[in-house]
């Protein structure tokens, strides 16, 4: 038996972007979830040195054929491109055979329609008969479709926003963020077609199950390692009547610990995990309800 064979059936391999906006994102996932890893010569592939799985950077468009057609167990890509994938092979008569695992935090954006600051918008309808200019036709003629308009799809391969000032088109259907870029090109964001942030993808085929009991347990860090991002310990001192109050200012969290103080029967510490951001503005509200001696801390690791 060959090694790449022994590989296949006991390596899992996670295909994730080469060079992008994703890339930097992923591989710190992965490195929270513990994995280390070593880039091979020609750095498309990374060897997991302490988990039996390993990394093959490609570009994301390739993701979701890679993971279809099981040359890796899964892959980590933007839903907009999963989504895009899913209805053209629909439209070819296919059904999609991977599986969304997971929604991740990160790669946050949305695929939306945008005009030109100066052209009149009072709805999807003002698109009928117009020309619009996407990378992403499928998801275009779908939402066309569903609002029941007929629009020309103009598929482009990049620099889409500035279809409109070429005029090749009259409007444009592409990925936004911040909006800086259809602010620099004159554009106005009209609608949105799809919000989309990173997922974690897999094969549909059924793995074996000392791959699965990976795949499992990669699942139970990544849960961990997105819980704790936004999650925060908080130590303070109370008065006892102050407790209702307190408990209710606690961002996210459940529970809290309440410990008695020695030597002062009227005042106890509470220590409790916060599941969302802590600001100061709720620093500020617990002082004024009564709260003392406030202490903030980061979680690194959480495993319910
Ligand atoms: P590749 O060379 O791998 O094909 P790309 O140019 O297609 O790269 P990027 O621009 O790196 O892709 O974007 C990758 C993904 O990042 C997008 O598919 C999307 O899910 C997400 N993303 C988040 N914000 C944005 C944004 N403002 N513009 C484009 N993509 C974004
Ligand atoms: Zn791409």
């Amino acid at each position: 038996m060959s090694a790449s064979v022994i590989d296949k059936a006991t390596r899992l391999k996670l295909a994730i972007q080469k060079s992008g906006r994703l890339t930097d994102h992923s591989t710190d996932l992965l490195m929270r979830c513990g994995l280390k890893f070593s880039r091979g010569k020609d750095q498309l592939v990374g060897f997991g040195e302490n988990m039996p799985l390993d990394l093959l950077f490609v570009r994301d468009d390739d993701i979701p054929d890679l993971v279809e057609e099981d040359v890796c167990d899964l892959g980590l890509v933007g839903l907009n491109v999963i989504e895009e994938k899913r209805l053209e092979m629909a439209a070819r008569g296919h059904a999609t055979r991977f599986e969304v695992l997971r929604s991740l935090d990160f790669g946050r954006c949305r695929l939306s329609i945008a005009v030109p600051d100066d052209a009149a918008w009072t709805g999807p309808e003002s698109l009928r008969g117009k020309r619009v200019a996407t990378t992403y036709p499928f998801l275009l003629g779908n939402y066309l479709r569903t609002h029941g308009i007929d629009a020309e799809v103009v598929t482009l391969s990049g620099a889409v926003e500035i279809a409109p000032r070429l005029g090749r088109a009259d409007a444009i259907c592409d990925l936004v963020s911040t909006g800086s870029t259809l602010i620099a090109n004159r554009l106005r964001e009209v609608e949105t077609v799809l919000q989309s942030n990173a997922v974690l993808v897999r094969t549909p085929l059924e793995l074996p199950a000392d791959k699965m009991a990976w795949v499992e347990r990669l699942l139970m860090r990544i849960d961990g390692v997105q819980q704790v991002r936004e999650s925060k310990y908080i130590m303070l001192h109370a008065p006892r009547s102050a407790l209702p109050a307190i408990r209710k200012l606690l961002p996210g969290s459940e529970s809290p610990t309440i410990i008695p103080l020695e030597g002062n029967p009227d005042k106890v510490a509470v220590h409790a995990v916060c599941r969302e951001n802590v600001f100061w503005e709720t620093l500020e509200s617990l002082k004024a309800a009564g709260a003392s001696a406030l202490l903030v801390l980061p979680v690194e690791k959480m495993l319910a």
